[in-house]
């Protein structure tokens, strides 16, 4: 029978090598994700950016260097999360990923949840949200930000904003998206313990 790591490194071949839509074209690195495979917690934001397009790997760069803060903000590390993105390449200058990229890149994502099978999904920024909730709500993430929906499957998915747009939103007063994304993360923190509790 073959292991975890033997399905990870086919995964991992077959979205370095997949050519299913346009932006495999333009992508430098596929990005398929990183972090651990046997948590409750996953963090799924939108699509690699010009960084994680050049070193491969999700959430670094500018944005991903504020996505760190706000995980040590809460006693988190990326050691203990997964982390990945709804598309697996970057899309050119980092345009919102058209709806035929997510058709044929969710495979890649479903094996990525079958695989962990976290019990928490974080959906960072607006098109994860759209993703995993577009049945729930037409609501936009700035409504429905740290609100905790119950999947068919039993996840339970908290929507976020996403680190870039916190870049642009820098301020910390109460109610800022920065002050209510800390409040979120608060929330999952205590989701996620409690669920480490119960395994
Ligand atoms: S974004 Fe997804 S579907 Fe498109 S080429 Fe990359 S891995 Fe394949």
């Amino acid at each position: 029978m073959r292991g975890n790591e033997d399905i990870w490194e086919e995964l991992e071949h077959q979205v370095s090598s997949c050519k299913r839509c346009k932006l495999c074209y333009t992508r430098k690195n596929s990005v398929l994700g990183e972090g651990s495979f046997n948590t409750t917690l996953m963090f799924v934001g939108e699509g690699p950016g010009e960084d994680e397009d050049n070193l491969g790997r999700p959430f670094v760069g500018k944005a991903g260097q504020l996505f760190d803060k706000i995980l040590q903000s809460v006693e988190l590390d990326r050691a203990e999360i997964f982390l990945t993105n709804i598309v697996k390449c970057r899309p050119p200058r980092n345009r919102i990923p058209e709806e035929a990229e997510i058709e044929n890149c969710a495979e890649f994502l479903n094996a990525q949840i079958a695989l962990i099978n976290p019990k928490i999904i974080v959906a960072v920024g607006n098109v994860a949200s759209n993703y995993f909730l577009s049945e729930h709500t037409k609501l936009t993430i700035s409504k429905i930000r740290g609100e905790s929906f119950y999947l068919e499957s039993g996840i339970i998915v908290i929507p976020i904003f996403h680190p870039s747009y916190l870049l642009r939103n820098s301020a910390l007063e109460e109610g800022s998206p920065k002050y209510l994304t800390w409040k979120d993360m608060l929330k999952i923190r205590e989701l996620y313990n409690d669920m480490k509790e119960k395994i």
